[in-house]
């Protein structure tokens, strides 16, 4: 069957799906995935649309990942055509919310699906409606469904925009994990005059703060950078000078590669800050929030399979990279080997965010390439 991948793109994008809104976003998609003799199972975890679609039963299973949700406009009048009317301009470049992050890559992987035609394993896809935001009613959610299944995913493809500058010349196979901790320190307000009778918290989070900065974590790990610690914030908020104030407060985030695991971190954090604190006649309070683990999918037969494809289709020699934020690659570990390939990220969450039509076909053609090139290497290998 064909299908063609600009117009689903486009529908896709008529969908105003600012998360945690779907705007009928999902049945564009479960509708054109039917239709392809995909089984569809909407999975909804509290107000969020999900979807796992597979069609066939035989290994290997290859999953596509993404999400239909997209993140806010940003300035509505500063975009040259209606953020959700998926115009195409006179360059034949398709502009609109999520053009690149990610609905047009989910379009590529459908039509390339489309395209390829019938596959000795299965194909699936797992989309969720909570990728931008919280995250915590989608993909992770659903891994962990599937996980209590038994579902069997033998490799997946996260579409988000792995391309640096050009289509194909880059894609990541790790990403590093993320720590965000929060630091409460409680005195008791006084007089600057009168010292004795108050408790400064400020001297005791300076020192939690220059314990925490003087570790090196490390100096990288294989294929990754060195793991990084920010004090992204300091609040005291204190008017007066001649007040010293009754609480300081402090938010750390670390990225950090695999030589170190959150819980760790949070270990070492909530330690140094109560022996900073150790004496202290008020309060420390650490509160941490792992938002994701750092993974590595090792070069390999997946890895090779993906890069042979786009040398191929777009004669681009991948750079295997561990750059940049957390993605739902980071759930998706759990499951499989899972790496990371897509359109061109420039214009991802800004103003006039657009795609040429000539990638967004490129891409089909390169998932293409992946998938054929996918079976023909792992189609025996079912167990
Ligand atoms: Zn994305």
């Amino acid at each position: 069957m064909t299908l063609d991948v600009l117009d689903l793109a486009r529908d896709l994008i008529r969908r105003p799906s600012v998360t945690p809104a779907d705007a009928g976003a999902m049945d564009v998609l479960h509708r054109a995935l039917e239709g392809m003799g995909f089984t569809c199972r909407r999975m909804k975890f509290g107000e969020i649309e999900n979807l796992y679609a597979r069609r066939g039963t035989a290994r290997p299973n290859l999953c596509f990942a993404g999400h239909t949700d997209v993140v806010p406009v940003g300035d509505a009048a500063a975009w040259t055509s209606g953020p959700f009317a998926a115009d195409i301009n006179s360059d034949d470049v398709l502009v609109g919310r999520g053009a690149v992050d990610m609905k047009g890559s989910i379009a590529a992987f459908v039509a390339a699906v489309a395209q390829v035609g019938e596959t000795s394993g299965s194909l699936s896809f797992l989309i969720t409606g909570d990728e931008e935001g919280v995250a915590l009613d989608g993909t992770r959610k659903v891994v962990e469904a599937l996980q209590a299944e038994g579902e069997i995913i033998d490799h997946c493809i996260v579409g988000e925009p792995s391309s640096a500058e050009r289509l194909g010349d880059m894609i990541k196979i790790g990403r590093r994990g993320s720590v965000n901790s929060w630091i409460t320190v409680s005195g008791k307000q006084g007089h600057v005059a009168y010292p004795h009778r108050a408790a400064n918290p400020i001297p005791v989070l300076v020192d939690i703060l220059s314990r925490l900065q003087a570790r090196v974590l490390d100096d990288g790990y294989e294929g990754f950078q060195p793991s990084n610690l920010e004090v992204t914030t300091v609040d005291v908020g204190n008017t007066a000078t001649n007040i010293i104030p009754a609480e300081a407060k402090a938010r750390i985030n670390i990225r950090f590669n695999p030589a170190h695991r959150g819980a760790e971190l949070q270990a070492w954090i909530e330690g140094q800050a109560a022996e900073a604190g150790a004496g202290f006649a008020g309060r420390v309070e650490v509160t941490t929030l792992i938002s994701g683990e750092a993974f590595l999918t090792r070069r390999g037969e997946f890895t090779d399979v993906v890069a042979e494809a786009i040398r191929e289709t777009t004669g681009e020699e991948p750079d295997l990279s561990t750059t940049g934020g957390t993605s739902d690659a980071r759930f998706i570990r759990d499951l499989c080997p899972v790496l990371e390939f897509g359109l061109v990220g420039q214009t991802m969450h800004a103003v006039d965010e657009q795609v040429p039509v000539s990638q967004l076909r490129a891409l089909q053609a390169t998932y293409a390439a992946i998938i054929g090139r996918y079976f023909e290497r792992f189609g025996d290998a079912s167990a």
